[in-house]
Protein backbone atom coordinates (compact mmCIF):
# COMPACT_ATOMS: atom_id res chain seq x y z
CA UNK A 1 0.00 0.00 0.00
CA UNK A 2 2.58 2.48 1.32
CA UNK A 3 4.89 1.71 -2.13
CA UNK A 4 2.11 2.30 -4.43
CA UNK A 5 1.55 5.70 -2.95
CA UNK A 6 4.87 6.38 -3.51
CA UNK A 7 5.36 5.30 -6.71
CA UNK A 8 2.21 7.14 -7.73
CA UNK A 9 3.66 10.74 -6.19
CA UNK A 10 6.60 9.80 -8.03
CA UNK A 11 4.75 9.89 -10.92
CA UNK A 12 3.26 13.21 -10.71
CA UNK A 13 6.10 14.59 -9.55
CA UNK A 14 8.18 13.57 -12.23
CA UNK A 15 5.03 14.26 -15.29
CA UNK A 16 4.51 17.94 -14.26
CA UNK A 17 8.37 18.36 -14.07
CA UNK A 18 9.09 17.28 -16.77
CA UNK A 19 6.90 18.84 -18.88
CA UNK A 20 7.34 22.38 -17.33
CA UNK A 21 11.02 21.58 -17.89
CA UNK A 22 10.55 20.94 -21.44
CA UNK A 23 8.36 23.96 -22.84
CA UNK A 24 11.19 26.20 -20.39
CA UNK A 25 13.61 24.45 -22.34
CA UNK A 26 12.23 25.27 -25.57
CA UNK A 27 12.11 28.83 -24.77
CA UNK A 28 15.04 29.22 -23.01
CA UNK A 29 16.73 27.36 -26.30
CA UNK A 30 15.46 30.38 -28.54
CA UNK A 31 16.19 33.11 -26.58
CA UNK A 32 19.81 31.59 -26.19
CA UNK A 33 20.81 30.24 -29.32
CA UNK A 34 22.70 33.00 -29.85
CA UNK A 35 24.83 32.83 -27.01
CA UNK A 36 25.43 28.73 -27.00
CA UNK A 37 28.56 28.70 -28.44
CA UNK A 38 30.69 30.49 -25.65
CA UNK A 39 28.92 27.68 -23.21
CA UNK A 40 25.92 29.86 -21.32
CA UNK A 41 25.48 29.15 -18.20
CA UNK A 42 28.79 29.20 -17.38
CA UNK A 43 29.11 28.25 -13.73
CA UNK A 44 32.37 29.77 -12.02
CA UNK A 45 34.29 27.18 -10.43
CA UNK A 46 35.60 27.54 -6.87
CA UNK A 47 39.34 26.11 -7.69
CA UNK A 48 40.36 27.31 -11.22
CA UNK A 49 43.67 25.15 -11.15
CA UNK A 50 42.86 22.34 -12.34
CA UNK A 51 43.30 21.17 -16.18
CA UNK A 52 39.35 21.95 -16.28
CA UNK A 53 38.89 25.00 -14.39
CA UNK A 54 41.80 26.84 -15.67
CA UNK A 55 40.28 30.67 -16.64
CA UNK A 56 42.09 29.76 -19.82
CA UNK A 57 39.49 27.34 -20.79
CA UNK A 58 36.82 29.83 -19.68
CA UNK A 59 34.09 31.55 -21.88
CA UNK A 60 36.13 34.41 -22.36
CA UNK A 61 38.15 33.68 -25.27
CA UNK A 62 38.20 36.03 -28.31
CA UNK A 63 33.74 36.68 -28.93
CA UNK A 64 33.56 36.19 -32.33
CA UNK A 65 33.35 33.21 -34.95
CA UNK A 66 35.24 31.36 -37.72
CA UNK A 67 36.58 34.52 -40.20
CA UNK A 68 38.13 34.38 -43.91
CA UNK A 69 41.61 36.47 -43.09
CA UNK A 70 42.87 35.16 -46.66
CA UNK A 71 43.49 37.19 -50.00
CA UNK A 72 40.62 37.11 -51.64
CA UNK A 73 42.29 36.22 -54.58
CA UNK A 74 44.79 33.39 -53.21
CA UNK A 75 44.58 30.13 -54.94
CA UNK A 76 45.93 29.25 -51.47
CA UNK A 77 44.33 29.20 -48.13
CA UNK A 78 45.64 27.51 -44.65
CA UNK A 79 42.59 26.04 -42.75
CA UNK A 80 42.88 26.51 -38.72
CA UNK A 81 40.69 23.45 -37.63
CA UNK A 82 42.12 23.05 -33.76
CA UNK A 83 44.03 26.26 -32.28
CA UNK A 84 44.03 23.82 -28.66
CA UNK A 85 46.56 22.52 -26.85
CA UNK A 86 46.63 19.56 -24.34
CA UNK A 87 44.28 21.27 -22.20
CA UNK A 88 40.43 20.34 -22.39
CA UNK A 89 39.38 24.05 -23.87
CA UNK A 90 35.60 23.15 -25.07
CA UNK A 91 35.94 25.84 -27.42
CA UNK A 92 39.62 24.43 -28.80
CA UNK A 93 40.23 22.09 -30.47
CA UNK A 94 43.28 20.10 -30.62
CA UNK A 95 46.20 21.40 -33.05
CA UNK A 96 45.17 20.66 -36.64
CA UNK A 97 45.69 22.81 -39.97
CA UNK A 98 44.96 22.27 -43.50
CA UNK A 99 47.33 23.88 -46.27
CA UNK A 100 44.67 24.05 -50.01
CA UNK A 101 46.69 25.11 -52.65
CA UNK A 102 43.99 24.61 -56.12
CA UNK A 103 41.49 22.98 -54.43
CA UNK A 104 43.58 20.15 -52.80
CA UNK A 105 44.46 19.62 -49.17
CA UNK A 106 47.46 18.59 -47.00
CA UNK A 107 47.40 18.52 -43.74
CA UNK A 108 49.31 19.84 -40.71
CA UNK A 109 49.01 18.15 -37.05
CA UNK A 110 46.12 15.45 -36.48
CA UNK A 111 44.89 16.56 -32.56
CA UNK A 112 41.69 15.60 -30.31
CA UNK A 113 38.85 16.16 -32.41
CA UNK A 114 40.24 16.77 -35.79
CA UNK A 115 37.44 15.18 -37.74
CA UNK A 116 34.75 17.35 -35.87
CA UNK A 117 36.98 20.59 -36.47
CA UNK A 118 36.60 19.82 -40.24
CA UNK A 119 33.67 19.44 -40.05
CA UNK A 120 32.66 22.94 -37.88
CA UNK A 121 34.86 24.77 -40.82
CA UNK A 122 32.98 23.00 -43.73
CA UNK A 123 29.77 24.51 -41.92
CA UNK A 124 30.57 27.39 -40.90
CA UNK A 125 33.14 29.08 -44.27
CA UNK A 126 31.45 29.83 -47.67
CA UNK A 127 34.37 31.49 -49.01
CA UNK A 128 35.32 28.23 -50.66
CA UNK A 129 33.68 25.10 -51.62
CA UNK A 130 35.70 23.25 -48.51
CA UNK A 131 33.04 20.43 -49.30
CA UNK A 132 35.01 19.73 -52.28
CA UNK A 133 38.22 20.14 -50.89
CA UNK A 134 38.18 17.92 -48.11
CA UNK A 135 36.38 15.16 -50.50
CA UNK A 136 37.17 11.81 -48.86
CA UNK A 137 39.75 10.69 -51.47
CA UNK A 138 41.76 14.15 -50.97
CA UNK A 139 42.28 13.23 -47.17
CA UNK A 140 45.88 11.72 -48.00
CA UNK A 141 48.57 13.22 -47.00
CA UNK A 142 49.60 14.76 -43.33
CA UNK A 143 52.51 16.44 -41.76
CA UNK A 144 53.52 15.56 -38.31
CA UNK A 145 55.89 18.70 -36.09
CA UNK A 146 56.20 15.84 -33.16
CA UNK A 147 54.97 13.33 -31.98
CA UNK A 148 53.53 14.47 -28.50
CA UNK A 149 49.92 12.66 -28.06
CA UNK A 150 47.91 16.12 -28.43
CA UNK A 151 49.19 16.42 -32.08
CA UNK A 152 48.77 12.82 -32.97
CA UNK A 153 45.75 11.12 -31.04
CA UNK A 154 43.70 11.72 -33.83
CA UNK A 155 45.85 9.67 -36.33
CA UNK A 156 43.29 6.42 -35.32
CA UNK A 157 40.55 8.62 -36.63
CA UNK A 158 42.35 10.23 -39.46
CA UNK A 159 42.70 6.43 -40.71
CA UNK A 160 39.75 4.76 -40.23
CA UNK A 161 37.11 7.48 -39.99
CA UNK A 162 36.86 8.57 -43.68
CA UNK A 163 37.34 4.56 -44.35
CA UNK A 164 33.91 4.29 -42.98
CA UNK A 165 32.58 6.22 -45.52
CA UNK A 166 34.60 5.75 -48.60
CA UNK A 167 37.14 2.87 -50.15
CA UNK A 168 39.75 5.21 -49.75
CA UNK A 169 43.20 4.98 -51.10
CA UNK A 170 46.17 4.34 -48.46
CA UNK A 171 46.99 7.60 -46.60
CA UNK A 172 50.79 8.71 -45.77
CA UNK A 173 51.76 10.42 -42.40
CA UNK A 174 54.96 13.13 -42.98
CA UNK A 175 57.02 13.10 -38.75
CA UNK A 176 60.02 12.71 -37.25
CA UNK A 177 61.06 9.14 -36.38
CA UNK A 178 59.52 7.33 -35.23
CA UNK A 179 56.37 7.91 -37.07
CA UNK A 180 56.64 4.46 -39.21
CA UNK A 181 56.65 2.85 -35.85
CA UNK A 182 53.61 4.30 -34.75
CA UNK A 183 51.20 4.33 -37.54
CA UNK A 184 52.14 0.55 -37.84
CA UNK A 185 51.00 -0.02 -34.27
CA UNK A 186 47.85 2.18 -34.96
CA UNK A 187 47.48 -0.15 -37.64
CA UNK A 188 47.54 -2.96 -36.26
CA UNK A 189 45.21 -1.44 -32.89
CA UNK A 190 42.50 -1.17 -35.20
CA UNK A 191 42.50 -4.12 -37.54
CA UNK A 192 39.37 -5.69 -35.80
CA UNK A 193 37.34 -2.83 -37.61
CA UNK A 194 38.95 -2.61 -40.56
CA UNK A 195 38.41 -6.45 -41.02
CA UNK A 196 34.87 -6.41 -40.18
CA UNK A 197 33.62 -3.50 -42.49
CA UNK A 198 35.74 -4.76 -45.26
CA UNK A 199 34.13 -8.29 -44.82
CA UNK A 200 30.80 -8.95 -47.02
CA UNK A 201 31.62 -5.33 -48.50
CA UNK A 202 30.96 -5.04 -52.13
CA UNK A 203 32.54 -1.57 -52.21
CA UNK A 204 35.46 -1.44 -49.76
CA UNK A 205 38.74 -2.29 -50.31
CA UNK A 206 40.88 -3.36 -47.56
CA UNK A 207 43.88 -1.47 -48.86
CA UNK A 208 42.41 1.83 -48.36
CA UNK A 209 41.61 1.90 -44.44
CA UNK A 210 45.49 1.78 -43.36
CA UNK A 211 48.52 4.87 -43.69
CA UNK A 212 51.93 4.53 -43.93
CA UNK A 213 54.37 6.33 -41.80
CA UNK A 214 57.44 8.39 -43.38
CA UNK A 215 60.45 9.76 -41.43
CA UNK A 216 61.47 12.68 -42.14
CA UNK A 217 65.41 12.26 -42.13
CA UNK A 218 66.86 12.38 -39.47
CA UNK A 219 70.24 13.96 -40.23
CA UNK A 220 67.91 17.35 -41.51
CA UNK A 221 69.90 20.31 -40.59
CA UNK A 222 68.72 24.16 -40.16
CA UNK A 223 69.49 24.34 -44.43
CA UNK A 224 66.53 22.48 -44.39
CA UNK A 225 65.51 19.11 -46.33
CA UNK A 226 62.73 18.60 -49.34
CA UNK A 227 60.71 15.74 -47.84
CA UNK A 228 57.41 16.16 -50.76
CA UNK A 229 56.57 17.99 -53.94
CA UNK A 230 54.05 17.43 -56.33
CA UNK A 231 52.41 19.74 -58.92
CA UNK A 232 50.71 21.95 -56.25
CA UNK A 233 53.23 22.32 -53.42
CA UNK A 234 56.78 21.95 -52.00
CA UNK A 235 57.15 20.87 -48.39
CA UNK A 236 60.32 21.26 -46.42
CA UNK A 237 61.42 20.35 -43.25
CA UNK A 238 63.45 22.31 -40.46
CA UNK A 239 64.52 20.92 -36.94
CA UNK A 240 62.82 22.90 -34.46
CA UNK A 241 63.50 22.55 -30.49
CA UNK A 242 60.93 21.43 -28.36
CA UNK A 243 61.78 19.79 -24.79
CA UNK A 244 63.71 16.50 -24.72
CA UNK A 245 62.13 15.40 -28.18
CA UNK A 246 65.36 14.14 -29.95
CA UNK A 247 63.32 15.54 -33.54
CA UNK A 248 60.63 17.72 -33.99
CA UNK A 249 60.32 19.73 -37.03
CA UNK A 250 59.11 22.99 -38.65
CA UNK A 251 57.28 22.53 -42.27
CA UNK A 252 57.24 25.33 -44.77
CA UNK A 253 54.98 25.11 -47.71
CA UNK A 254 55.42 26.83 -51.15
CA UNK A 255 52.41 27.01 -52.98
CA UNK A 256 52.56 26.75 -56.76
CA UNK A 257 49.54 28.42 -57.47
CA UNK A 258 50.23 31.86 -56.28
CA UNK A 259 54.05 31.05 -54.76
CA UNK A 260 52.29 31.55 -51.25
CA UNK A 261 54.84 30.40 -48.62
CA UNK A 262 53.39 29.34 -44.95
CA UNK A 263 55.70 28.19 -41.81
CA UNK A 264 54.39 25.86 -39.31
CA UNK A 265 56.44 25.58 -36.02
CA UNK A 266 54.34 22.91 -34.10
CA UNK A 267 55.34 23.38 -30.47
CA UNK A 268 58.30 24.59 -29.27
CA UNK A 269 61.05 27.77 -28.31
CA UNK A 270 63.26 29.50 -30.61
CA UNK A 271 65.66 27.52 -32.73
CA UNK A 272 67.71 28.54 -35.67
CA UNK A 273 65.70 25.88 -37.90
CA UNK A 274 62.46 27.44 -36.89
CA UNK A 275 63.97 31.17 -38.19
CA UNK A 276 64.86 29.36 -41.19
CA UNK A 277 61.30 27.75 -42.24
CA UNK A 278 60.02 30.97 -41.60
CA UNK A 279 62.39 33.02 -43.59
CA UNK A 280 60.21 35.75 -45.45
CA UNK A 281 57.52 33.24 -45.42
CA UNK A 282 53.89 35.19 -45.95
CA UNK A 283 52.67 33.33 -42.83
CA UNK A 284 54.40 31.45 -40.03
CA UNK A 285 51.54 29.66 -37.82
CA UNK A 286 53.44 29.37 -34.20
CA UNK A 287 52.65 28.77 -30.70
CA UNK A 288 52.44 31.33 -27.68
CA UNK A 289 52.88 31.63 -23.97
CA UNK A 290 52.33 34.19 -21.53
CA UNK A 291 55.82 35.47 -19.86
CA UNK A 292 53.73 37.89 -17.86
CA UNK A 293 51.63 35.48 -16.03
CA UNK A 294 53.20 32.46 -16.28
CA UNK A 295 53.14 32.06 -12.15
CA UNK A 296 49.36 30.57 -12.50
CA UNK A 297 50.85 27.71 -15.33
CA UNK A 298 48.86 24.54 -14.03
CA UNK A 299 52.74 22.43 -14.81
CA UNK A 300 56.27 23.21 -14.77
CA UNK A 301 56.89 23.47 -10.94
CA UNK A 302 56.15 25.31 -7.70
CA UNK A 303 57.85 28.50 -7.91
CA UNK A 304 57.99 30.96 -11.34
CA UNK A 305 61.63 30.42 -11.33
CA UNK A 306 61.42 27.13 -12.10
CA UNK A 307 58.14 27.26 -14.28
CA UNK A 308 60.17 29.46 -16.57
CA UNK A 309 62.73 27.14 -16.35
CA UNK A 310 60.91 24.03 -17.12
CA UNK A 311 57.89 25.58 -19.64
CA UNK A 312 60.75 27.77 -21.79
CA UNK A 313 62.49 24.52 -22.47
CA UNK A 314 59.29 23.44 -24.26
CA UNK A 315 57.11 26.53 -25.46
CA UNK A 316 57.46 30.02 -27.30
CA UNK A 317 57.67 33.05 -24.60
CA UNK A 318 57.11 36.50 -26.13
CA UNK A 319 61.03 37.81 -26.51
CA UNK A 320 61.77 34.60 -28.16
CA UNK A 321 58.85 34.86 -30.76
CA UNK A 322 60.34 38.31 -31.19
CA UNK A 323 63.46 36.78 -32.13
CA UNK A 324 62.33 34.47 -34.49
CA UNK A 325 60.00 37.43 -36.14
CA UNK A 326 63.26 39.92 -36.96
CA UNK A 327 65.46 36.78 -37.74
CA UNK A 328 63.35 35.35 -40.23
CA UNK A 329 61.64 38.40 -41.73
CA UNK A 330 58.46 36.86 -42.01
CA UNK A 331 55.27 39.33 -42.87
CA UNK A 332 52.58 37.79 -41.24
CA UNK A 333 52.69 35.34 -37.49
CA UNK A 334 49.42 33.65 -36.30
CA UNK A 335 49.15 32.10 -33.12
CA UNK A 336 47.79 28.65 -32.92
CA UNK A 337 48.63 26.48 -29.37
CA UNK A 338 48.32 29.61 -26.96
CA UNK A 339 48.62 29.11 -23.39
CA UNK A 340 47.31 32.20 -21.89
CA UNK A 341 47.48 31.20 -18.36
CA UNK A 342 46.42 34.16 -15.71
CA UNK A 343 44.83 34.90 -12.35
CA UNK A 344 41.02 34.76 -13.18
CA UNK A 345 40.15 38.37 -11.79
CA UNK A 346 42.24 39.94 -14.23
CA UNK A 347 41.69 37.28 -16.88
CA UNK A 348 42.55 38.64 -20.64
CA UNK A 349 41.81 36.53 -23.18
CA UNK A 350 43.97 38.23 -25.40
CA UNK A 351 46.66 38.64 -22.46
CA UNK A 352 49.45 36.57 -24.67
CA UNK A 353 48.51 38.37 -28.09
CA UNK A 354 49.10 41.58 -26.13
CA UNK A 355 52.42 40.33 -24.58
CA UNK A 356 53.69 39.58 -27.81
CA UNK A 357 52.93 42.63 -29.57
CA UNK A 358 54.19 44.69 -26.35
CA UNK A 359 57.59 42.96 -27.55
CA UNK A 360 57.40 44.41 -30.82
CA UNK A 361 56.22 41.83 -32.90
CA UNK A 362 53.99 43.34 -35.44
CA UNK A 363 51.48 41.88 -37.67
CA UNK A 364 50.10 38.89 -35.25
CA UNK A 365 47.00 37.36 -35.01
CA UNK A 366 45.79 35.42 -32.44
CA UNK A 367 43.92 32.15 -34.57
CA UNK A 368 39.97 30.56 -34.15
CA UNK A 369 39.05 27.68 -34.62
CA UNK A 370 37.93 27.61 -38.41
CA UNK A 371 39.33 30.56 -39.46
CA UNK A 372 41.05 30.53 -42.73
CA UNK A 373 44.25 32.70 -43.42
ZN1 LIG B 1 51.29 20.67 -28.27
ZN1 LIG C 1 54.45 19.27 -27.97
Amino acid sequence: MKRVILLSMLATIAGTATAQTWEENLEKGAATTEQNHLNVPFVKPDNWRSPYTTPGNWPTFENRGPLDRSPPDSKSKVLVMGSGDPTPNPFRYGPALAVIVNGYPYFVDCGEGWWRALAHAVLTQDALDLNSVFALPNLKYLFLTHLHEDHTVGLPSFISNPYKFYAGGDKKVFGPEGVDEMIRHINAAWSIDRHEMAQGSIVRDPAGSTAVGIPVWPGTTTDGQRIFEDDNVLVEAFPTQHGFLEHTYAYRFTAKSDGRVFAFGGDGTYSEGLAAAAKDADILFVEGITRKNIRYATWGGDTEEEKVRVIGAYHMFPERLKRVYDESGVKNIVMVHVQNYNYPENFDRLGVLQEMIDEGIENILLAQDGDLY
